[in-house]
């Protein structure tokens, strides 16, 4: 068994309802997102194949990436896309004390303008995402998690399955989660060109969140 959830339950989302699981969905508009990038190789070839399909997406970028490719970062936004922070160097909210938490989302939130958040592995703590407004230096931060997880950086599971898992479960208004990263680059490769084709026969409207 799997220890995620493709589609996230209903529990999840009474319980933490300040926190963003879908968008707004007038015009059947999905949202893409990709986690962990940017990456030197990996996230050209994304923009690439959402510039094909007149799709816009928002990238949860890691800060320490960001630092190490700044003209990509930047291709990202000139690009129409949106971006978010994920913290400098991909921290686990649970098994981080909450000051040095922030501080990783500071340093982050030097390199990644904004409002919108995703903490790494959707686990945050309470504490935690009250400091984010503070750490971020925005008003009011969006703690953006995801409606369906594609499981691409499942190595144990094949691409035709990380395709069914989004095709499956989205839906006007889907905040989809896949990564730019090198774990997730096999199933990435051959799923996101099956999702964006379907996505524009179903007549969806790939948007930036
Ligand atoms: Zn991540």
């Amino acid at each position: 068994m799997h220890r995620y959830f493709i589609k996230t339950p209903w529990l999840l989302r009474r319980i933490f309802p300040k926190y963003v699981w879908e968008a707004p969905a007038a015009d059947g508009a999905v949202y893409l997102t990709f986690d962990d990038g940017p990456h030197e190789t990996i996230t050209p070839w994304v923009l690439d194949q959402l510039a094909q399909f007149d799709a816009k997406a928002t990238f949860f970028c890691i800060g320490k990436n960001v630092a190490a490719h700044p003209g990509l970062f930047n291709r990202i936004t000139t690009e129409g896309h949106a971006v978010g922070n994920h913290t400098e160097n991909h921290r686990n909210g649970w098994k981080t004390p909450v000051e040095e938490y922030l501080a990783n989302v500071r340093l982050a939130a030097a390199r990644i303008p904004g409002s919108l958040f995703r903490p790494p592995y959707g686990r945050i703590r309470a504490a935690q995402a009250r400091g984010l407004a503070s750490a971020m230096g925005v008003p009011n931060p969006q703690v953006i998690m995801w409606d369906v997880l594609s499981a691409d950086f499942d190595r144990s599971i094949r691409s035709a399955q990380c395709t069914a898992n989004v095709l499956n479960h989205t839906r006007p208004g889907s905040i989809i989660v896949f990564h730019d990263s090198e774990k997730a680059w096999p199933n990435l490769k051959e799923a996101l060109p099956v999702v964006l084709r379907t996505f524009r026969e179903r007549g969806y409207v790939m948007k930036a969140l």
